[in-house]
């Protein structure tokens, strides 16, 4: 989850030194809370006992009063009988009326909760009836909410960000990134002529009716309530058959305003090497029955599976012979970190936004080559303020653990490990885990998944190396003692374990077991640690 445009403010933040990194963070901090919708956490005791296994939303967008109607049908399965159907909604919203079975129920909706009392019915579904008014976005995407805009020529362009907020801000659901409809969502929206809806999966039916039409999209796989997503606008589309390397054919579109029409295919073009990009370091496409496209919105951009938003510009930077935008890269990534791999609980969020971070340097490594590769390594390095844990305590919320360097030093983790194992090891091990059935689509991920998974897969311990990392911010200091005429004792202090670290010394470059007890190297001329910047530690 999370954005990468959150991407954005990551990178402001880098720019700077440690105290200001920390003033606007805790500046970024206030204004997020003061909107007040946060989401994650602990899950609600009525809520642990139930699922939902399904979503139908209905809904008509109406632009000129900047709201929505229509209901939103839950499918969901209970181990017990269920006294209260406990769903969020914002209280923003007027519930109509709830049915279930056929029958009007009892309900409460107040300080953004909906409980239903289920009438004495065998059934597994509820329908509510809502509308109003949306929640306007003040900063989207990082605090979401509807930005209703219009384009140039006038049109109206509405956009829907919600990673921060979670789905309630736009439908009653079980808000919560640990529950994923397993049979997915059916979308359904009406929209005035001739304005189009894109939204997530497949479209599977368009009707027309009166001065409205209603698209109905449907998705094949489980997706994340926040993941849910729809934009309306009158745009062009751009589309090719994308060859996946799993053989398969996968439809690929790209909507962008009828402004930028002549962008729409140089657009999908760069969407079709960063697939192939992906692809190749990550494996195959996951959700290849639905499809491969991008919306042009009216914010900088959000992982919404099977619909990336896409607001950066058609800033497309040269890179050898390809072109690459690393909003549209970092947020096609997230269909595999994010989407297809994806965690129950915020506190470890790293693994969707450091190892997607990370798939934007594999951009670098693949098209612009080694140099480029470490030199994006070391900028990033250079600026990370090491100030927070990468993992945030269990049961943290958005707010709580959403930081800068969840991105930055989750992906700098990646290319340190990279640096250990070894390509031979690293590249297949990235990939398997993202392969791997006990950590994809509904079973979702904790951190100790993936180091278990890492050493288990590379043989390797590495306890020490990813306490290290992940949940303390001090690093390492290197020491360097010149020992008789031509030998150096290096060690890594702060530590109580090894790591194989390069030295450049004046035969070559060495690989040594780098740890609090000093190893010796002989060289002429003084000895140059981890000359490529594999490692974190303080030099
Ligand atoms: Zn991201």
């Amino acid at each position: 989850m999370k954005f990468s445009t959150d991407y954005l403010k990551v990178k402001l933040l880098f720019a700077m030194k440690k105290p200001a990194f920390i003033l606007l963070f805790a500046l970024f901090t206030h204004f997020t809370i003061a909107q007040g919708w946060d989401w994650g956490g602990p899950i609600d005791p009525l809520q642990a006992k139930f699922k939902v296994t399904h979503y139908r939303l209905e809904l008509e967008l109406l632009p000129e009063t900047q709201s929505i109607e229509g209901s939103n049908t839950i499918t969901f399965s209970a181990k017990e009988k269920l006294d209260t159907i406990r769903l969020n909604l914002i209280d923003e919203y007027q519930v109509d009326k709830v049915l279930m079975d056929g029958k009007e129920v009892k309900f409460s909706h107040k300080d953004d909760i909906l409980d239903i009392i289920p009438v004495d019915c065998t059934c597994d579904q509820v329908q509510v009836f809502y509308g109003g008014k949306t929640p306007i976005a003040q900063n989207p995407p990082w605090e979401g909410g509807f930005t209703w805009e219009k384009d140039q020529l006038d049109n109206h362009w509405v956009g829907l960000s919600a990673q921060a907020e979670g789905s309630k801000i736009f439908m009653p659901a079980w808000d919560h990134p640990s529950n994923e409809p397993e049979n997915g969502i059916d979308i359904i929206l009406t929209a005035p002529k001739p304005y189009f809806v894109a939204s997530n999966g497949r479209l599977i039916d368009t009707k027309e009716s009166g001065d409205k039409t209603t698209y109905h999209w449907s998705t094949t796989y489980p997706i994340n309530v926040y993941n849910v997503n729809f934009t309306m606008g009158i745009f062009q589309e751009a589309k090719l058959d994308f060859q996946s390397v799993s053989g398969k054919t996968i439809p690929m579109h790209v909507w962008v305003l009828q402004e930028n029409r002549a962008k729409a295919e140089a657009l999908l073009q760069v969407l079709k090497v960063s697939a192939e990009t992906h692809e190749k370091y990550f494996g195959e496409f996951p959700f290849p029955d639905d499809k491969i496209a991008v919306v042009e919105t009216p914010y900088l951009g959000m992982e919404h599976q099977t619909i990336n938003a896409y607001g950066n510009n058609f800033q497309f930077v040269p890179m050898e012979k390809t072109q690459y935008d690393w909003l549209l890269h970092h947020e096609l990534g997230h269909e595999w970190f994010g989407n297809k791999v994806t965690v129950a609980d915020f506190a470890d969020l790293w693994i969707q936004e450091g190892i997607t971070a990370y798939g934007d340097w594999l951009f670098f490594w693949e098209h612009g080559g080694s140099e480029a590769y470490f030199k994006k390594a070391k900028a990033e390095a250079k600026h990370l303020p090491h100030a927070l844990p990468v993992v945030s305590p269990p049961n943290s919320t958005e707010e709580e653990s959403y930081h800068g360097e969840i991105y930055s030093k989750g992906a700098m983790v990646m290319h340190s490990l990279r640096g250990i194992l070894g390509d031979d090891i690293f590249f297949p091990m990235l990939k398997a885990f993202a392969s791997d059935e006990r950590f994809t689509y509904l079973n979702l991920v904790n951190t100790q998944d993936f180091t278990d998974f890492v050493q288990a897969y590379s043989g390797q311990d590495l306890k020490g190396f990813f306490e290290l990392y992940l949940y303390i911010v001090d690093l390492p200091t290197l020491k360097i003692s010149k020992k008789g005429k031509s030998g150096y004792a290096i060690s890594l202090q702060g530590i109580d374990f090894t790591m194989p670290v390069e030295v450049q010394t004046s035969e070559g470059v060495i690989k040594v077991l780098l740890g609090p007890k000093a190893t010796e190297v002989t060289s002429t001329t003084p000895p140059i640690v981890d000359p490529n910047g594999w490692i974190m530690m303080e030099r």
